[in-house]
C-alpha cells in the first residue's frame, strides 16, 4: 500500500485537529505517514500514534522552522522523490496552500486545494459557490498534492505504534531567503479555538453594536462554545476579524452552530453549513437562515438569547 504523506500542523508542540483529520483521510487512501518538521516531536508522538500514523518522518532540525515555508517544501520534495508516496496531504490553511503550490511546482505535480474529501483514485471533492455545487477533480501528472479544508473530515482514532525515521534536508540558499525574526503567540482566552470548537455561537448585524456582543459571549460561555461573527459584524468593528465565519473568514463544522441575528447569506453559509446541528435566532421568519436550520427560533435576540443563557446556566 502506498504511503500517504501528511504534513503535521502544530502550535506550541500541540498537534492541530486538522492533522488528525488528514491522518484519518490518509488511512482511507493508503498508509498514513506523518511528516514532523522542527523540534518537539516527543510531545506530539502519542497523538500521531493515536490517530493511526503507521510511520512518522521526523525532521527535528530547528533550522527548518527558522524560515518561512520553503524549508518544508524542500523537505517534502525530497521525501516525494525518495519514498514515492501515493499523495501528499496538507491542511488548506494559508501556509498549507502555499506549501502545496510550491511543492507541486517543485515536483512537477498537479495540486488540488480546498478539497473537502478525497475518494478512491485520489479524486478530490470541492464544495464551490458557497457550497451550492460539488465538483470533482483529479491530478493527472506527478504525485497528487492535496490541500484539505480544516473541519471537512470527521476524525477517527486508530491507535497504533508508528515506525519512526529521522530525516534531514540540506537547505538551498533560496530556502533561507525569508527568515522568521519573531513569533508572537496570539493571546488565547478561555474559549475554545473557533475552527476546532464543538459548539460555536455566532452573532450578526442583528446584534446591533460591539457592546451587545456580550450577549453572544454569555450564551457561548454557558455552552462552553467559541464565539463567531458574520462579516457584517466584523466589518462594522463589533468583533475582531479573526472570528469571522464564512467564505472569506473561517470554516467551522461544529456539532452545534447557533446563529444569532444572522440572515444566512450564501457567503456566511459557506463557512458553517456542514455543522451537524444548526440553530438560528432571528426576528424575521423569512430570513434565509431558516432554510438551513434544524431548530429555528423566531424572536428578538435581546429577549431570547439572555433567557436561553439563564436557562442553560440553571441546568448545569
Ligand atoms: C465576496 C464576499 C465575501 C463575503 N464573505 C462573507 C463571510 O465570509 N462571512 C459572512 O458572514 N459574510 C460574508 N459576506 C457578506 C454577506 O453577503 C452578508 O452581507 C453578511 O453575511 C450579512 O451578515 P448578517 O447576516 O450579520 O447581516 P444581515 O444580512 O443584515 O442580517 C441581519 C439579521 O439579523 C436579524 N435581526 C435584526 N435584529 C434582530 C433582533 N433584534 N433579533 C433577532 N434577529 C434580528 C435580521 O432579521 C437579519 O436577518 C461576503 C460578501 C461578499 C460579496
Amino acid at each position: 500500500m502506498a504511503e500517504i504523506l501528511v504534513l503535521v500542523d502544530y502550535v506550541d508542540g500541540e498537534v492541530k485537529k486538522v492533522t488528525l483529520e488528514l491522518l484519518t483521510l490518509a488511512r482511507r487512501l493508503g498508509e498514513a505517514a506523518a511528516v514532523w518538521v522542527g523540534p518537539g516531536y516527543e510531545n506530539a508522538k502519542d497523538k500521531l500514534a493515536e490517530y493511526g500514523a503507521a510511520k512518522v518522518y521526523v525532521a527535528a532540525d530547528e533550522e527548518l522552522t527558522s524560515y518561512v515555508v520553503a524549508p518544508k517544501v524542500e523537505l517534502l520534495a525530497q521525501l516525494v522523490a525518495e519514498k514515492s508516496p501515493g499523495a501528499v496531504l496538507v491542511s488548506a490553511t494559508g501556509e498549507g496552500k502555499e506549501i502545496a503550490g510550491r511543492l507541486a511546482v517543485r515536483t512537477g505535480s498537479g495540486v488540488l486545494t480546498d478539497v473537502v474529501d478525497v475518494t478512491e483514485g485520489f479524486v478530490g471533492e470541492h464544495s464551490i459557490f458557497g457550497g451550492a455545487i460539488v465538483s470533482h477533480a483529479k491530478v493527472r501528472q506527478g504525485t497528487p498534492i492535496i490541500a484539505v479544508r480544516p473541519n471537512a473530515i470527521a476524525t477517527e482514532a486508530a491507535p497504533g505504534t508508528p515506525a519512526e525515521e529521522q530525516v534531514s534536508v540540506a537547505l538551498s540558499d533560496a530556502a533561507k531567503a525569508a527568515k522568521v525574526v519573531e513569533k508572537v503567540v496570539q493571546e488565547k482566552g478561555e474559549r475554545p479555538d473557533l475552527t476546532e470548537a464543538a459548539i460555536v455561537v455566532s452573532g450578526g448585524r442583528g446584534v446591533g453594536n460591539a457592546e451587545n456582543f456580550k450577549i453572544i459571549e454569555d450564551l457561548a460561555d454557558s455552552l462552553g462554545a467559541a464565539v463567531g461573527a458574520s462579516r457584517a459584524a466584523t466589518d462594522a468593528g463589533w468583533y475582531p476579524h479573526q472570528f469571522q465565519v464564512g467564505q472569506t473568514g473561517k470554516t467551522v463544522s461544529p456539532q452545534l452552530y447557533v446563529a444569532v441575528g444572522i440572515s444566512g447569506a450564501i457567503q456566511h453559509r459557506a463557512g458553517m453549513q456542514t455543522s451537524k446541528t444548526i440553530v438560528a435566532i432571528n426576528k424575521d421568519p423569512e430570513a434565509p437562515i431558516f432554510e438551513l436550520v434544524d431548530f429555528g427560533l423566531v424572536g428578538d435576540l435581546f429577549q431570547v438569547a439572555p433567557q436561553l443563557t439563564e436557562e442553560i446556566n440553571k441546568r448545569k
